[in-house]
């Protein structure tokens, strides 16, 4: 029987102060690794866990950890990914609104291991509750003493500052995060150098996400055999999917890595609406190409999507059902990343305009003879040509969409009107 551990608390009423997170035992996972452990040694120890980031890309994070330069006379910097803008993904806001202290642990955690007296924790300013509940946690926190100088007589000391940010999807991008910081505008960086070794102020910095971070006291209490306990060897751990669109209980699950995609839409879900069929899902938000029904029985784990084509992103699960017009779902697609690109380059900047008005046009029943070879050639030519991680999820996501499902691109031109509406 899995038991929860990330919503525990939060799923509870007013469990977001500091007594309630103390009396569920929090803030023991600080006090004993300010106690026991040396940096290195709690760097050892999530290394061991194998715990990957929770905020799309899966990388290791005690690896992560490991690349910030030792030897570095500089400032280290944590940031804290709060931004959460990928469609169909809201776990961070459930555990900011309801858990706000398991975070700020983590936060701490994280910035001992690296060795930072400063962090920031980058919010989406829309985030109203989260960031009224957040700027409470961090008062409760310096007062009871785990956060400031001198912490619990450790002598590590930490400040932890808030930034909002404006609403840009880029800047959850990690370079782009950075610039945004700043006080620049949120546009992605070229790397190398990677944010470890010159990032914040060209200074190492490691940029760790919500989620990532709210796993880590759990790692220090429970140890890392109960943490490699839960789901596939390779991605272990409890985690948070988010399931919305045409499900009958969409909200935020935590259930163990690994899960089967079907059994988590039709057991936990409860699966399509009455009289209705699945048609397809996004597994990761709207970066992650589409899977037909017949492909739900992949777990949910980075490297079995990977493995076929698509990926675990932030784990925003979109269900399409057969009501559901892909074309338009498409065109829907193409029209947030067109709006969010920030136009640095212009396979992005470009391409996706013209995606977007080929797509406008076929969803309106005005497409043309051509236009999917169009779309085809628009894609692979965005694709592995961008800055960033945008323009190739945006044309990724779309070549998926129409590989998967050409005959209703290709039934919108030939009939001249769009079959669902
Ligand atoms: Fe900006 Fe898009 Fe280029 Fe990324 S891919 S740098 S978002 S224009």
């Amino acid at each position: 029987m899995f038991e929860k551990v990330l919503l525990k608390n939060a799923e509870k009423p007013d469990a977001h102060g500091i007594e309630a997170y103390e009396a569920a035992g929090g803030y023991q996972a600080l006090a004993k690794v300010l106690r026991e452990f040396s940096p290195d040694g709690l760097i050892q120890l999530v290394k061991d866990s194998n715990l990957k980031g929770r905020g799309g890309a899966g990388f290791p994070t005690g690896l992560k950890w490991g690349f910030v330069p030792k030897d570095s006379d500089k400032p280290k910097y944590l940031c804290c990914n709060a931004d959460e803008s990928e469609p169909g993904t809201f776990k961070d806001r459930v555990i900011m609104e309801g858990d706000p202290h398991m975070m700020l642990e983590g936060m701490a955690l994280a910035s001992y291991a690296i060795g930072a007296e400063v962090a920031y924790l980058y919010i989406r300013g829309e985030f109203v509750l989260c960031i009224e509940r957040l700027e409470t946690a961090l008062d409760e926190a310096y007062r009871k003493g785990y956060l400031g100088r001198d912490i619990l007589g450790s002598g590590f000391n930490l400040d932890i500052h808030m930034h909002l940010g404006a609403g840009a999807y880029i800047c959850g991008e990690e370079t782009a995060m950075l610039e945004s910081i700043e006080g620049r505008r949120g546009e992605p960086k070229l790397k190398p150098p990677f944010p470890a070794v010159a990032g914040l102020y060209e200074c190492p910095t490691v940029i760790n996400n919500v989620e990532t971070l709210a796993c880590l006291p759990h790692i220090v209490n429970r140890g890392v055999e109960w943490f490699r306990g839960i789901g596939p060897e390779q991605s272990p751990g409890p985690k948070l999917y988010c399931l919305s669109g045409h499900v009958q209980k969409p909200g935020v699950y935590e259930l163990p890595m690994g899960i089967s995609l079907r059994e988590l839409v039709d057991d936990h879900a409860g699966g399509a609406r009455p009289g209705r069929k699945i048609k397809a899902v996004i597994p990761g938000g709207v970066s992650a190409p589409m899977i037909p029904e017949s492909g739900l029985d992949v777990t949910m784990d980075f490297e079995s999507l990977t493995a076929i084509d698509t990926m675990l992103g932030s784990a925003g699960v979109i269900v399409l059902d057969d009501g559901d017009c892909i074309v338009r779902a498409a065109k829907n697609i193409n029209e947030f990343f067109h709006e969010e690109s920030c136009g640095k380059c212009t396979p992005c900047r470009e391409g996706l305009d013209w995606t977007g008005k080929i797509l406008h046009r076929m969803e309106a029943g005005e497409g043309r003879q051509g236009d999917l070879e169009q779309l085809d050639f628009l894609c692979g030519s965005i694709f592995g040509n961008s800055f960033c991680a945008l323009g190739d999820g945006a044309a990724w996501a779309l070549k998926a969409a129409i590989t998967q499902f050409r005959d209703e691109f290709v039934q919108h031109v030939e009939e001249g009107r769009c079959p669902f509406h």
